[in-house]
């Protein structure tokens, strides 16, 4: 059996503990995980303090924090397929989508690389004789990065990447379900010549490493992305150290199609947006208001895609749907979809656990017309389970639309114009895709309001976001001060 360790202020160990970990595809056990507990947390969060004050890291240059960033994002490209396979085997995800992922992760390092030299302060025309002001942009201090289990060295690389360009210091707290790919990431990372402290990984539960780091009096930051439920737990452990947090939380994400919608792009943006990786994607599409000319033909076309997707291994390239990652998200999936049936809704497609080795559970569309408060169409859940409803007007489909407290993503798809910009102009999410869904890149920031958070990922803002803003106060004449009980 494969055993991982921790990273600790450029150690690796075993950890307090260690627990099991199950390949979802088998259902066996195939790993040791070290557990992180108190003393590990501790010992995780003292490391990253101490390289945040040494020398190595404080003096160091932005320019030479973006060489290592760049020299950490080649390492990660080199090293992407096996990355990629461990994430595969620990998550269930399929190999097809971790392996462009992780490809693609190693550009975010790039992008802020090349930021890490950008991050500019500012001088201010003051309104007072003889002083000069400026803002000089400092890094914020230790970061907690906190992520789910689900793309993982992705939803890292989006705190990592910008906190190190800033010269921050940061403790990585992996998913408790599946942290194989971030901890062999820590083994990459060491490679990278980054002074001992400045990344430290670790896993563990909730509890016992989770509440312990986000409390912790000297984390500065707290990057999370998870559920709304921990996200509550995340801003009540950082009463105690005040610490700042973004919160990237999850969504109920409306895929608007009108009648005009070019078809066939639609169809198999819906498939993209609801059924790769498994339907395990905060993003999901996973509302589909459909205009009701249009909805007889277009849940046809789904169906048919819906039953023709290959099912199998997600080591396999064929595999286009693999297992979820756990038990417990099947059993949401077949319960929730079982209580909207009882509500009203009527199963299109799909709805039962597949029988045999592995969690597996196969694409699923349940029409929710008649049944406006069914469960799958109003709880968040991790499955490649598709609500529908359809709509006669674009009101209506705009009232429908936001009809929700998350406001992460939505989609449009229609070629008139001005329709589509009265749909961004009315959707209340974060993020607006038109004629394409899923789309991320780097550059273009990604988050939500509402029950989906706060805060923003990707983009020059991102970087700004670690960093406090220090205001320098120079006077530049030679003349005494005048009168001391006068504040000017
Ligand atoms: P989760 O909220 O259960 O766990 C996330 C992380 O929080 C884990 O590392 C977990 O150990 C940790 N945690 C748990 N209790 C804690 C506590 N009391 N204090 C501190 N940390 C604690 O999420 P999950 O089930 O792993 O992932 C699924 C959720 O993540 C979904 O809701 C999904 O929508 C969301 N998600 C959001 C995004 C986004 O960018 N918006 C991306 C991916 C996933």
């Amino acid at each position: 059996m494969q055993e991982f360790e921790q990273y600790i202020g450029g150690v690796f160990s075993k950890g307090s503990a260690q627990f099991e970990s199950r390949d979802p595809a088998t259902g066996k056990v195939w790993a040791l995980m070290p557990e992180a507990r108190q003393e590990d947390v501790n010992a995780a969060v003292e490391a990253a303090d101490a390289a945040f004050r040494a020398p190595e890291w404080a003096g160091m240059t932005p320019t030479a924090r973006g060489k290592l960033l760049m020299k950490l994002a080649d390492l990660i490209a080199e090293n992407a397929s096996r990355l990629a396979e461990y994430e595969t085997r620990d998550t269930g995800k399929i190999i097809r989508e971790t392996s462009a992922q992780i490809a693609y992760v190693a550009d975010y390092y790039r992008y802020y690389a090349g930021l890490a030299d950008k991050i500019e302060g500012a001088h201010l025309p003051i309104d007072k004789p003889d002083m000069e002001v400026w803002l000089r942009r400092e890094p914020i201090g230790v970061v907690a990065a906190v992520v789910p289990w689900n793309s993982q060295l992705f939803l890292s690389a989006v705190k990592i990447g910008p906190a190190l360009a800033a010269g921050c210091t940061v403790v990585l707290k992996a998913s408790e379900t599946a942290p194989a790919p971030l901890l062999e990431f820590a083994r990459i990372f060491d490679q990278a010549g980054f002074p001992k402290g400045v990344l430290n990984v670790i896993t563990g539960f909730g509890a016992e490493c989770g509440s312990v780091l986000t409390s912790h009096p000297k984390v500065a930051h707290i990057a999370f992305t998870g559920g709304p439920d921990t996200a509550r737990h995340i801003v009540r452990n950082s009463a105690e150290n005040l610490a700042s947090t973004s919160l990237e939380l999850g969504g109920k994400s409306p895929f608007i199609v009108f009648e005009d919608a070019d078809i066939e792009s639609a169809v198999n943006a819906q498939v993209s947006g609801i059924f790769a990786a498994t339907g395990q994607s905060c993003v999901a599409g996973s509302r589909l208001l459909i205009a009701n000319s249009i909805k007889e033909d277009f849940l046809s076309r789904l169906k048919e895609k819906a039953e023709s997707v290959v099912i199998g291994s997600p080591l396999d390239m064929a595999t286009e749907v693999g297992p979820l990652c756990t038990e417990t998200q099947r059993e949401l999936a077949v319960r929730l979809v079982s209580q909207s049936v009882d509500a009203g809704a009527s199963l299109v497609t799909g709805g039962a656990a597949i029988d045999g080795e592995g969690i597996y559970f196969p694409p699923t569309i349940v029409d929710c017309s008649e049944a406006p408060k069914a469960p799958c169409l109003t709880q968040e859940f991790f499955g490649p389970v598709l609500s529908v409803v359809g709509f006669d007007t674009e009101e209506e489909a705009l009232t429908l639309a936001n009809d929700t407290a998350f406001g992460l993503a939505s989609g449009v798809f229609t070629r008139d114009l001005t329709r589509a910009h009265r749909m961004i102009r009315g959707i209340r999410a974060g993020i607006v895709w038109v004629n394409t869904y899923r789309a991320v890149s780097p550059i273009a920031p990604f988050g939500g309001h509402g029950l989906s958070g706060h805060g923003r990922e990707g983009g020059l803002q991102a970087a700004l976001d670690y960093t406090n803003v220090k205001t320098v106060w120079l006077r530049t004449s030679d003349e005494p001060i005048p009168d001391p009980f006068v504040m000017r």
